[in-house]
């Protein structure tokens, strides 16, 4: 059986690129985001009563993490990308259905000139990703305090301090709240966003990704983390 769904909506976001992207959501809340309904799911009738709630259920499309074939096992990042686990235990994008599960935070709803718009934040979705459906979050029942969780029981830990350099802070206040895209980097940084730990292999190098409009840049020394500039693509 083969069941077809068509995007709601798609997601505005800072994260232009996978690499980077915090594995899940709610771990950094100055990553701010919009889902903007698709015709003909942008009816403003469809979100009436939405702004009662603070946080909203997102499922969504990996929509670059397609693959023709899925594999029973997984390796997560969470483990150090060397051992693995079911599929089913595993949050990995790459699954029989590539869909995704996020609760984030609704900061606003906005319904005007035939724009429907749901002001997110705490997201780890990558920019244009597809989403399928949106559902409020019921504390009461979605929230489980004593839950085990496997191999993932905590939050992960922040592992460097983040400086950033003379240019870096040029360039932060050159852009509009500079306090809050300052947080955002941190946060994205200090917890170590490479894809598995990876150690100190590469002393010196310089790692990249790209966040709204510019490419960030930094390298590892020690354990601290230099911000060196927030390059505009296409120029070194
Ligand atoms: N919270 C969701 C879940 O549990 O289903 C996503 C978890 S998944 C481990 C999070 C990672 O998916 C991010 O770090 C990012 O690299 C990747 N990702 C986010 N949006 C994506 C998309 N549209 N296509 C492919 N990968 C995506």
């Amino acid at each position: 059986m083969v069941y077809t769904f068509e995007p709601i909506g798609f997601i505005r976001s800072p994260y232009k690129e996978k690499f980077g992207i915090p594995r899940q959501p709610g771990l950094i809340a100055e990553a701010r985001g919009e889902l903007v309904f698709a015709a003909p799911y942008n009816r403003p009738e469809a979100v009436i009563g939405l702004e009662g709630y603070s946080h909203v259920w997102l499922q969504f499309v990996f929509h670059q993490a397609l693959r023709d074939e899925w594999q029973p096992m997984v390796r997560p990042p969470r483990l150090g990308g060397n051992k693995r686990v079911g599929v089913f235990a595993s949050r990995s994008p790459f699954r029989p259905n590539p869909i995704g599960l996020s609760v984030v935070k609704l900061e606003q709803v906005r319904a005007v000139d035939g724009e429907v718009v749901l002001e997110l934040s705490g997201i780890d979705l990558l920019d244009g990703t597809p989403v399928l459906d949106v559902k409020p979050y019921v504390g009461y029942v979605d929230s489980i305090p004593e839950a085990r969780s496997g191999f993932a029981p905590e939050a992960p830990a922040v592992r460097f301090q983040v400086l950033f350099s003379a240019l870096a802070k040029a360039q932060l206040l050159s852009r509009c709240e500079p306090d809050q895209l300052r947080r955002f980097i941190t946060r994205l940084l200090e917890v170590d966003p490479r894809p598995a730990y990876s150690g100190d292999s590469q002393p010196g190098r310089i790692y990249g990704i790209r966040l709204y409009d510019f490419d960030l840049r930094w390298r590892i020394n020690g354990d601290r983390i230099e911000v060196l500039e927030l390059a505009s693509p296409g120029v070194d």
